[in-house]
Parts: structure tokens; C-alpha cells; sequence
């Protein structure tokens, strides 16, 4: 049965961390959120719609891997099926990997770029097929501050994050005509955990470079995903919006 009142927005990675607070700000009556997550069990998955519930909102955790193209297409067969549309998509889902260039594995460095990369062009090319049926859409890529600045030891990671941003604009050009915008988000040094399995020692080294002294929360990310998916950011396409401190100018 398809309930076609809802705006629907599918945000990848939305069990914990950044893609946890997107689901939690953009929970309202009116909106239906799919997310997905990757871990056989998850309890993070079972809290995230737990909370978003709490919020006024529904939501459906679905396990699906982004960097398999099967489970990306059934993920959207299934939300079609259900609710007849896609409103907003979320590329957000990451991993990291880190080595230096001459040290890193060559399955560290498929498997950072199949998940990053990769995994957002399946989600972009089957939510497209429906957004451009409908005319109208939004995906927000979850980029990074390194994909602009470059960062030691993370060539895989910000390789997948620099493609991501090019990938952003071309899809913005190509979907422009169709009424769907397209653009990046790209957080610097956000407390998740990701981050928390930094040592002191290169925390303490990350905050020197942030003008206003404090890491991020998820939710400074969210909100600026909340607005791009708005009414009021029709106007804005192929853009890469910076939620870092100042570390980066
Ligand atoms: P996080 O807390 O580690 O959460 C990652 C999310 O991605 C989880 O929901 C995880 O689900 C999901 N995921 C991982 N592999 C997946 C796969 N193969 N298929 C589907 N889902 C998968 O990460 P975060 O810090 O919130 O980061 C979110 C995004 O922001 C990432 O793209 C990251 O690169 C970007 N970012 C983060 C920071 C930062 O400082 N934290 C800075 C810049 C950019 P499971 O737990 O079930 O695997």
C-alpha cells in the first residue's frame, strides 16, 4: 500500500552518529524517514527509530550494505513499494581506513572507496529514476573538509570524499533540468565515533586548527542537511557547504 502524503528522505547510514541527528531534525508528522545500517545486529538501528518516534516521526531501519548494488536497488524497490516516492536523499553513510600511501592495502583502500564512493552513485542513480519521474528531489552527499584540504594517512578516505564532491557537481548539471538539486555537506571534525577513536594527542592537534575551539556536534551537521532539503534552499545546487570551526577558509 502506498501513502503518497509523506514526504519520504532516505538517509544512508542513519543508525548512529551524523546520520542519527539528520533523522532526529528532520522527524515531523509529515515526513517519512528510511535509513539504513550495515551491522548484523544493531541496537543503535533499533534506537535511532526508537528516538525518531519519540520525535513525531516515523521511521524504518532496513540492513542493507551501500557498496552492494543489489541491496541499494531493493532498498529503493522496498521504499517505492511502500510510499511511492523519494523526496530527499542523504548519501551519508562512511567509513574510514587510514594508512599512510606507502603502507596502505589495497582491499583498505577498494573497500573505503566502494562504501564512500561507490555506494553513493548506486543510491544517487536508483533514487534518481523516481525523483526525475516526479520532478523534484534533493541529495545531500556527505563529504568532508579533507576532501578539500587533503589530510596524511587518509589518501583512501579522502579520495573517495574529493570524488564525491566532483561527482556532486556533475549530477547537480545532469539533474538540474529535472528539478532535483544536488549538493554536498562537508563537516570538519565532528564528535562521533568516528572521532572518538582518535588519540588525545591528534585531537589535541585538530582543535589547534579550529578558530572556534570546540569540535562539532552531529547536530550543527544536521542542520544545515535539514535546510538544503528545505523549501527555502530551492535555489541552491552543486554546492559544497562547509560545518567545520573555521578550520578550513
Ligand atoms: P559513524 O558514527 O561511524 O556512522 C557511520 C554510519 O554508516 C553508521 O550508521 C553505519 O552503520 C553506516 N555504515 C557503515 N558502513 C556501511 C555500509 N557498508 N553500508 C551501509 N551503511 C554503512 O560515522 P559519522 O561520524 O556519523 O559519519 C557520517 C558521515 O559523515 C560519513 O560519511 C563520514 O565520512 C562523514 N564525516 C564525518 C566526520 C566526523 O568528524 N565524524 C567528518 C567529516 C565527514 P553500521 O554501524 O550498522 O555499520
Amino acid at each position: 500500500m502506498t501513502d503518497n502524503a509523506k514526504r519520504v528522505v532516505v538517509v544512508t547510514g542513519g543508525s548512529r552518529g551524523i546520520g542519527r541527528a539528520i533523522g532526529l531534525r528532520m522527524a515531523d508528522a509529515d515526513t517519512r524517514i528510511y535509513f539504513n545500517y550495515s551491522a548484523t545486529v544493531s541496537t543503535d538501528a533499533e534506537e535511532t527509530e526508537r528516538l525518531v518516534v519519540a520525535a513525531g516521526g516515523s521511521a524504518r531501519a532496513i540492513r542493507i550494505d551501500v557498496s552492494s548494488r543489489e541491496d541499494v536497488q531493493a532498498l529503493f524497490n522496498q521504499i517505492v513499494e511502500e510510499s511511492g516516492r523519494v523526496d530527499v536523499l542523504v548519501n551519508n553513510a562512511g567509513i574510514t581506513a587510514d594508512g599512510l600511501l606507502v603502507r596502505m592495502k589495497e582491499e583498505d583502500w577498494d573497500r573505503v572507496l566502494d562504501i564512500n564512493l561507490k555506494g553513493a552513485f548506486y543510491c544517487m542513480q536508483a533514487a534518481a529514476k523516481t525523483m526525475m519521474r516526479q520532478r523534484s528531489g534533493r541529495i545531500i552527499n556527505m563529504a568532508s573538509v579533507v576532501g578539500v584540504m587533503g589530510n596524511a594517512g587518509q589518501a583512501n578516505y579522502v579520495a573517495s570524499k574529493a570524488g564525491l564532491i566532483g561527482l556532486t557537481k556533475t549530477v547537480a548539471r545532469e539533474l538540474a533540468p529535472r528539478g532535483i538539486a544536488v549538493n554536498a555537506v562537508a563537516p570538519g571534525f565532528i564528535q562521533t565515533s568516528m572521532t572518538a577513536e582518535l588519540s588525545e594527542k591528534v585531537k589535541e592537534a585538530m582543535l589547534a586548527q579550529i578558530p572556534l575551539g570546540r569540535m562539532g556536534r552531529p547536530e550543527d551537521v544536521a542542520e544545515v542537511v535539514a535546510f538544503l532539503a528545505s523549501e527555502e534552499a530551492s535555489y541552491i545546487t552543486g554546492q559544497v557547504i562547509h560545518v567545520n570551526g573555521g578550520m578550513y577558509m
